[in-house]
């Protein structure tokens, strides 16, 4: 028996994975909907393809360009990306996982070690099950069992506005937030705008971003936590796993969360299904992906506004779009050293690593 604590995209697709090998899954979630309430862009690259087919109806828009804007500079890139409608995707791998053979239980909150409060009613999880928590950023699976380390988070604040965009473009704004702000156009006239930040002033950057956009109506609002990746998380103890936010596998550079949750969950299900170390699993296939985006977000942390601005600079060169159109943000590992081969001065960024 395996027991999923978490109803949220990397919960539910471990779930799926699971049941199609024949285990027997129970997916706890503490809401009584899933999908709501949505605290999330949506935003993924292409690769998610590769990992599920997405139908038509989950996808709210397709963008082919990125446009990166610090100060008066900016850059244009040629990137697809989805944007994915977050409550109809979970609600999608939450089908996928019952038509697996999952049994959902909402209204179903873990509150201690093998404790969950199904309705008004404790139940006990059996002692020789392995439990899976896919419990968010705060996972109290991690905290009732000892698999805390130190967190850092980054905060993402962001609303759904009225504002007339190119649909086919996703603005992104860096510089003086330790972060960076976006404008997701999700149609010609409705977009998310959104800050995220490492700084306790996450609220004066966004309004000052929302602001500067002369935004009056607010249709909608979402804020929620980030955590940063850290390679130092343990990820299993005996027969508990951690998996998504709830273990920080998130591209620090981006806040991506979705993308390596499904990977680590294929990982996870790999790992029992084969009886392979799941820490070993993730350290030679996902780690050295976001310890990479790890090392841009300390890097972009220290930038001052002109590094920003020499930046783009030196990413508006010829053959520096071609690369970003081949190699997407979730391979790095295929994009970074190419981007370096190209121009050379970004080295200097990297001197911290040597
Ligand atoms: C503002 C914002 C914007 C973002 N934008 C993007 C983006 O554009 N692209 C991207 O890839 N990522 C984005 N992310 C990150 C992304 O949302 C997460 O990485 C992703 O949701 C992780 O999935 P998960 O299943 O691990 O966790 P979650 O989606 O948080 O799911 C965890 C589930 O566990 C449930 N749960 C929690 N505690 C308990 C408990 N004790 N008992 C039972 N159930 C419990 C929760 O209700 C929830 O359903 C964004 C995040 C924020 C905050």
């Amino acid at each position: 028996m395996i027991n999923i604590i978490g109803g949220g995209p990397a919960g539910c697709f471990a779930g799926h994975l699971l049941a199609k090998q024949g285990y027997k899954v129970n997916i706890y979630e503490e809401h009584r909907k899933i999908g709501v309430p949505v605290r999330c862009s949506g935003i993924v690259t292409e690769d998610i393809n590769n990992i599920i087919k997405l139908k038509k109806e989950l996808i709210k828009n397709t963008i082919s360009n990125i446009k990166v804007i610090s100060s008066d500079k900016h850059l244009n890139l040629e990137s697809k990306e989805i944007i994915l409608d977050r409550e109809r995707f979970d609600n999608y791998l939450k089908d996928l996982a019952v038509d697996s053979g999952c049994t959902l239980n909402l209204n179903s909150r873990f509150i201690s070690k093998d404790k969950v409060r199904c309705e008004n009613k404790i139940i006990s999880l059996k002692k020789d099950s392995q439990i899976i928590g896919a419990d968010g950023p705060f996972s109290r699976v991690a905290a009732s069992y000892g698999l805390i380390d130190k967190k850092q988070f980054l905060t993402g604040i962001q609303i759904k506005t009225e504002l007339n965009v190119d649909p086919n473009t996703l603005s992104v704004y860096l510089g003086k937030n330790q972060g960076f702000s976006w404008i997701v156009p999700e149609s010609e006239n409705i977009c998310m705008i959104g800050t995220m930040t490492q700084s306790k002033e996450s609220k004066k950057y966004f309004d000052e971003f929302k602001k500067s956009l002369k935004i009056k109506k607010q249709l909608s609002s979402q804020s929620g936590l980030i955590p940063i990746f850290n390679p130092k998380q343990i990820l299993q103890k005996d027969n508990v796993y951690l998996l998504g936010d709830a273990a920080c596998q998130v591209k620090a550079s981006t806040g991506g969360g979705i993308i390596p949750s499904l990977k680590a969950a294929q990982l996870l299900c790999k790992s029992i299904s084969t009886d392979t170390n799941y820490d070993a699993l993730c350290k030679k296939e996902l780690n050295n992906s976001l310890r990479m985006h790890l090392i841009i977000r300390n890097i972009l942390d220290k930038f001052t506004l002109e590094d920003y601005t020499s930046l783009i600079d030196m990413l508006n060169k010829p053959g520096i779009a071609e690369i970003f159109k081949k190699y997407s943000r979730d391979r790095p590992y295929s994009l970074v050293p190419r981007l370096l081969l190209k121009q050379p001065l970004l080295l200097k960024y990297f001197k911290c690593l040597i």
